[in-house]
Parts: C-alpha cells; sequence; structure tokens
C-alpha cells in the first residue's frame, strides 16, 4: 500500500518524537491526525488534527482508524489491546508484535537471543527468592530492570556487589514489586546505537552508529562519527538490519548497544520508534531518521543514510532550554525547541545538532 499526496497518517503519541514525525510528514505532503490525551502536547502545534483523549479510550481509536489512512506511534507503552485493535481495523505500522517485544525486557531480551543477537546474562525475577539467586549467579552486582514502563534509567536498581547495596526485598519494595529483570552488570567501553528503517517491501537503511553519553541515566550527547574501530560499526549496522527484519519491520527503530573492551557487542534494548539517538539525521543527513520512518509508513522508497557532516547531537534538559538565545548565535547549529510550557528537571525540552565539516 502506498499512500498518495495528502493522505492523513495517523501517530499514537504527541511528544517530541510526534512532533518531529508530524514535520516531516507535511514536508512530504502528508496530513497528520495525532492522537494524545494532553491539549497542549508537542505535536499539537506540528499536526493537521488532535484527537485530545486516552491512547486506550475505544471512541477515540475509532476516530483515528476512520480518519487516518496509515497509523503509527512514537512511544512503545500504548496498550497492546489498542495496537492490535488498531492493525486489525486500520494500517498500523510498525505492526503490535514490535510493540508487544520491545514492551517487556524479559521477551525483548530473549528476542534478541532468539535471533542470534547477544545481551548480557539476565534473568527473570519474580521475587525475593530469584532474585537472590539470580545476584548469587551474577557474582553479587547486576542491575533490577522493572520488565515494563521503565526510561530514562527510570524503574532501575543497581547492585554494586558492595556494603550499601539494598537486601532483595528492600530492592523489590523500591521498584514497587513489579514484575523484573535482573541484568549482569556490562562493564562496557562505550554506549552506540544504530538507526535503521526499514520499508514495506522489506528493505533496510542503517545510519551510521552514534556514540552515546548518558548521564542520570538520561541521553546526553551522541556523537557521530562514533570513533569505533571497525569492524565494530559494521557489525552493529548488519545487527540492526538483522532485528528489523527479525521483527518483519515497517518504520524505523533504534537499536542500543554496549561496545566491550574486547570489541564485542552486547545488545542493550531498542525502541519500535525514531529514537533520541537518532535526532543527529534531522541535522547531518539528507533524509532525517522522522522523513524516513514516514516514507516506510506511507510506503514510499527510502532514501540514502549518507552523512553530509561530522556531529554532535545534544539535548536541552530541563532549564537547558535557556541556552536557545546564545545557540543561536552559533553557526552551524541545527535547534530543535519542543514547544513544552513548563520546564522540569529531567524533561527532555529540545535538542541541538552541532555540524562541523565531515572528516573522511
Ligand atoms: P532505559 O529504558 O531507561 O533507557 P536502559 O536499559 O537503556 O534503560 O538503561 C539506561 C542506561 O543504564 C544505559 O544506557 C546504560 O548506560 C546503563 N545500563 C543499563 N543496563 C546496563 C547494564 N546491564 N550494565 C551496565 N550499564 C547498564
Ligand atoms: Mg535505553
Amino acid at each position: 500500500m502506498t499512500l498518495a499526496r495528502g493522505a492523513t497518517i495517523g501517530i499514537v503519541g504527541g511528544g517530541q518524537l510526534g512532533r518531529m514525525l508530524a514535520i516531516a510528514a507535511a514536508r512530504l505532503g502528508f496530513r497528520t491526525c495525532v492522537l494524545d490525551p494532553a491539549e497542549n502536547c508537542p505535536a499539537a502545534q506540528t499536526c493537521n488534527e488532535h484527537i485530545a483523549a486516552a491512547y486506550d479510550d475505544m471512541t477515540a481509536l475509532a476516530q483515528l482508524a476512520r480518519r487516518c489512512d496509515a497509523i503509527t506511534y512514537e512511544f512503545e507503552n500504548i496498550a497492546l489491546g489498542a495496537a492490535r485493535w488498531l492493525e486489525k481495523n486500520a494500517v498500523l505500522r510498525p505492526g503490535a508484535t514490535a510493540l508487544e517485544t520491545a514492551q517487556d525486557r524479559l521477551i525483548e531480551k530473549t528476542f534478541l537471543n532468539a535471533n542470534g543477537i547477544p545481551t548480557v546474562g539476565f534473568r527473570d525475577v519474580a521475587d525475593a527468592a530469584s532474585l537472590a539467586d539470580a545476584l548469587a549467579a551474577f557474582g553479587g552486582r547486576g542491575i533490577l530492570k522493572t520488565r515494563r514502563l521503565g526510561y530514562d534509567g527510570k524503574g532501575q536498581i543497581r547492585f554494586r556487589g558492595a556494603a550499601g547495596d539494598p537486601s532483595p526485598e528492600e530492592a523489590l519494595g523500591e521498584i514497587g514489586h513489579a514484575p523484573a529483570i535482573l541484568e549482569a552488570f556490562a562493564p562496557f567501553e562505550g554506549e552506540i546505537s544504530v538507526i535503521v528503517t526499514r520499508g514495506g517491501d522489506g528493505t533496510t537503511v542503517c545510519y551510521e552508529p552514534a556514540r552515546n553519553v548518558h548521564a542520570e541515566g538520561i541521553l546526553s550527547t551522541s556523537t557521530v562519527p562514533a570513533g569505533i574501530a571497525e569492524p565494530v560499526g559494521e557489525q552493529a549496522v548488519r545487527t540492526a538490519a538483522k532485528l528489523a527484519d527479525a521483527l518483519s519491520y515497517v518504520g524505523t527503530l533504534g537499536l542500543e548497544l554496549f561496545v566491550m573492551a574486547d570489541g564485542t557487542l552486547r545488545a542493550n534494548e531498542f525502541a519500535p520508534r525514531v529514537h533520541n539517538s537518532g535526532h543527529w539525521t534531522e541535522a547531518a543527513c539528507a533524509v532525517s531518521q522522522f522523513e524516513q520512518h514516514i516514507r516506510a509508513v506511507a510506503g514510499w522508497p527510502l532514501g540514502a543514510p549518507d552523512r553530509h557532516s561530522d556531529c554532535v547531537m545534544e539535548n536541552l534538559i530541563g532549564d537547558d532550554i535557556g541556552r536557545m538565545p546564545e545557540l543561536a548565535r552559533a553557526p552551524n547549529v541545527v535547534l530543535h525547541d519542543y514547544g513544552k510550557a513548563e520546564s522540569r528537571p529531567g524533561r527532555k525540552m529540545g535538542h541541538f545538532t552541532r555540524l562541523r565539516p565531515r572528516l573522511g
């Protein structure tokens, strides 16, 4: 199915990712209709229509299905039932299976391993006894993560294998006894991510890996080139393409990977959507991850992932958004303000990408 000029693309979720998807869609001649409960969500300012209702509101979902020629999503925590309903009653790209796989860290990591993509070791944690067993297996060190709904480092408890670590009971109490996994601690050399888009015809297009630095669990910067020795970068790209194929995916996804000291890779997690660590593509590539996603959703040919510049993307978190006027004075900086009325600590308010002529 190919969308024609003027067709309407539905976007479930109206955060900054939805906002940037709507802008990309508008540039290609599509209309957008966003479903998000917040009246003043970032995408409300850039879409054609906004349905302000809960994500599981059946009337709203039916309205979205009726109004849109194809529907996509910008965050992975939509109720699976809603996604399955949209898949049955409309054109949903990517499909609900990618969502189901990425929503739950246990299913996600099991799926990655089953498809020959290595991760760090992990164990299912159902209660204090299984957490104690898992900790013993990992030498007392590891990261307890809720299976669902974690983001920006939330829902994670670290065990350092030292005095001061919480007891298994305390740790489970801190995450509200939610179903969880324990992951072995990965002494990585660095973190990278690959943004891949898979078209409806099965073609995959991968951007070059970015090197990511997090601060307090939140992405701080993405740098390209990532400065990793080959063949690690090529292998990361092949892994992302393999994942997109394994999911029969249509659209853009982001795969996060740890680079170990010996040059091997461990997949950390993937997001079935455009990804913060791919925002640099908006500035340094002719076709961004957002446009690539819209092209895939629309059944259009994908663009080349080539990069014309070296770049560093930096997130503007909380009051950092006050840096915009100063950043606007710098040459070769691509700015993006998400239009959020209220700045809060830890809230992603915008980002910028500093471009430098490409070396090599
Ligand atoms: P989120 O969904 O919050 O992004 P992640 O699993 O990506 O959750 O964890 C956030 C960050 O915590 C990672 O980017 C990485 O820096 C660190 N981290 C996560 N898992 C591990 C691990 N097993 N070993 C070492 N560091 C980790
Ligand atoms: Mg992450």
